[in-house]
């Protein structure tokens, strides 16, 4: 990196710190930004500085959002009585690319890790039990089918249950258009303890 003028290199630095870019993509891209019209250098740095200022976390679900209250949370043809907690951002938006679901989200920002220092009053947990004020009937759990989920979902399910809520959790199978045979063991058992009845 040493061969680059300073400004080149301090560019390739910073795409370098962005996730999966390694130094030859950071490189491409910092020559990519010097070959640009300045105006559109310039709408760069200014969606790097509106991502930073303008995005906060929605009062009542805590996605990310650019107003107070979320256009989830805002739209009155949602299904206030059902909350679906999801991780994070990512999952609201992979669900509602589904286009199957009606109800709301709360996004945890996380999921329950001791080793990595993540304990329940780090997530937005004591947000979801203020939300549960009688109008909620049921909670779906669709953290990720890994051990950190799954601790999640059982610490959230124990913690909801005694409110009277009724707590699921998202079922998880075989992928549309797979082939059974090459399915993995655990996501057979997985499969087979969510079905369903016809
Ligand atoms: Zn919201």
């Amino acid at each position: 990196m040493a061969d680059y003028i300073y400004p080149i290199t301090r560019l390739i630095e910073c795409f370098r710190r962005l996730p999966g870019v390694g130094s030859k993509s950071a490189a491409r891209m910092a020559f990519g930004v010097l070959e640009m019209p300045e105006n559109e250098a310039e709408e760069f740095c200014a969606a790097i500085r509106s991502v930073k200022h303008d995005v906060g976390r929605c009062c009542v679900c805590c996605n990310l959002s650019d107003k107070d209250k979320c256009d989830i949370c805002s739209d009155p043809g949602r299904d206030e009585s059902v909350i679906c907690v999801v991780e994070d951002a990512r999952a609201v938006n992979a669900l509602e690319r589904a286009h199957e679901y009606t109800g709301t989200y709360h996004v945890l920002g996380g999921v329950i890790s001791p080793m990595n220092g993540i304990t329940p009053d780090k997530l937005n947990v004591k947000e979801l039990i203020a939300r549960l004020n009688g109008d909620v009937k049921e909670v779906i759990i669709a953290t990720n089918p890994d051990i950190e989920g799954e601790t999640t979902a059982v610490y959230l399910s124990k913690l909801i249950r005694p409110l009277g809520v009724k707590v699921t959790r998202l079922a998880y199978g075989v992928p549309v258009g797979a082939d059974l045979e090459f399915a993995d063991s655990e996501t057979l058992a997985r499969a087979l303890e969510g079905r369903r009845e016809f």
